[in-house]
């Protein structure tokens, strides 16, 4: 199947006489008639469902869906796209750990490994996703368990060079981490260029529609455990919690990494999707391909229309000629980027802020990527508290203004745009 039918057809094929649409399983619980029964599904010796913190059909079909559009062996859902980052990272390292990260990448993500993670014992590197060979060398320690980065970095739009990153991690025999939320499978496969595990805040356009909250992991199935015994104990020698059975060696290279997250990480922190969510998500994705398609042509007439007017000092947009990524993008990303853009007016932040009051359709909002055009100014709402020296500082100038654009008419867009800079 090409992309365009898994978005459709993936992850559930009903049996004569069953739901067209995937069902919601709402249940905490499942039923079995012997305890031998049940206890098979406890030692892991038999795979079902007993309890939805850990597992819920529902979830695993829509899990399977994003897997096939990943190109991916296994897939689970998380409850958000932070809980999808932080399972796929705290799968692989633990206290006394290191790993590098990208520093573009998205704020909440910075915060968790530069704060809370850290806070738990583990160690983070951030480097230039466009560092020298060496400095990236030099990042890596006798600890390091694995390399995070983003496709295309929210909100800097930075296109991360995959494969280059991948070939350093497996040169130092770990796994390269990328968070595909801003490309989606539709524009970007990280697998195919080498990453290893993929992450998803299905919150954006996966789910689309401003409805549900969300996140994914997809394990490649390619990244070999046991190649790299020391270095990763949690899948290569016994798990105790489940009468010794080591992960690597009972589920192999295509189902090690998420049986060991949903077995350890969901039954102890909890982190599961709502079947209802998933099912949301589910809508979401039947319609991913169209939308992303219409995504990337609306931005880009919209970035091109930004970059013509005169109030406009500068426009962000890596699908948009002449961009500093353009290439790389062309590369990685050659359907289209996405549908954020970022762009600065003549005026500064004092027009940023009176150009946002001018605006009809465009709603203000923290949230990016879906159906609904929308619009942030982060010095004026989301980084107040900052000064214009430290916004600099975290890459966002006082004069970024962030537009994700929706799938609205891209005339109807333009014209609000159009008015809101006349009335400057
Ligand atoms: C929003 C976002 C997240 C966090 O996802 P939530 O679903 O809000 O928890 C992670 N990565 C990227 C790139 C995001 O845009």
């Amino acid at each position: 199947m090409r992309k365009e039918t898994k978005c459709i057809e993936a992850g559930y094929t009903p049996k004569n006489g069953e739901s067209r649409m995937i069902p919601i399983i709402q249940s905490t619980t499942f039923k079995y008639d012997t305890s031998e029964d049940m206890g098979k599904l406890f030692d892991l010796e038999a795979s079902g469902y007993f309890y939805t913190r850990l597992q819920n059909p529902t979830n695993d079909m829509v899990a399977a869906k994003i897997a096939a559009l990943e190109g991916g062996s296994a897939a689970m859902l998380t409850s958000s796209g932070q809980a999808a980052t932080f399972f796929s990272v705290f799968n692989l390292a633990g206290a006394g750990d290191h790993v590098i990260s990208s520093s573009s990448i998205y704020g909440g993500s910075y915060n968790l490994f530069n704060v809370t993670m850290h806070r738990m014992g583990i160690d983070f590197t951030f480097v230039d996703p466009d560092c020298s060979d060496e400095e990236l060398e030099k990042a890596f320690r006798p600890n390091t368990k694995a390399v995070f980065g983003e496709t295309l970095a929210n909100p800097a739009l930075i296109v991360f060079d995959i494969e280059r990153f991948a070939k350093a991690a497996h040169a130092h025999g770990v796994p390269l981490i990328v968070d595909n939320t801003f490309a989606t499978p539709i524009n970007c496969r990280p697998i195919e260029w080498g990453a290893d595990i993929v992450t998803h805040s299905t919150t954006k356009y996966m789910d689309g529609h401003d409805t549900a909250v969300g996140g994914c992991i997809v394990d490649s199935g390619r990244f070999d455990w046991m190649a790299h015994k020391d270095k990763f104990p949690g899948l290569t020698t016994p798990d105790e919690s489940y009468h010794g059975i080591t992960y690597a060696e009972k589920f192999g290279l295509e189902g090690a990494y998420i049986t060991k997250a949903t077995a350890q990480l969901m039954r102890d922190l909890g982190s599961i999707q709502a079947p209802m969510n998933a099912f949301f998500l589910n809508l979401g994705l039947e319609s991913l391909a169209v939308r992303m398609q219409r995504h990337c042509e609306n931005a880009l007439k919209v970035a091109k229309f930004l970059e013509k007017r005169e109030e406009v000092s500068w426009v962000n947009y890596p699908s948009l000629p002449g961009n500093k990524y353009y290439e790389r993008a062309r590369k990685y990303l050659p359907d289209g980027s996405c549908g954020v853009i970022s762009f600065g007016l003549k005026g500064g932040r004092k027009a940023a802020e009176e150009f946002m009051k001018h605006l009809k359709l465009a709603i203000i909002a923290t949230h990016v990527a879906d159906a609904h055009t929308c619009i942030l100014h982060p010095a004026s709402s989301t980084h107040r508290q900052m000064t214009d020296e430290e916004l600099i500082a975290g890459g966002v100038s006082p004069d970024l203004i962030r537009l994700s654009v929706g799938i609205e008419n891209v005339d109807d867009i333009i014209e609000d745009i159009e008015g809101a800079l006349k009335a400057l």
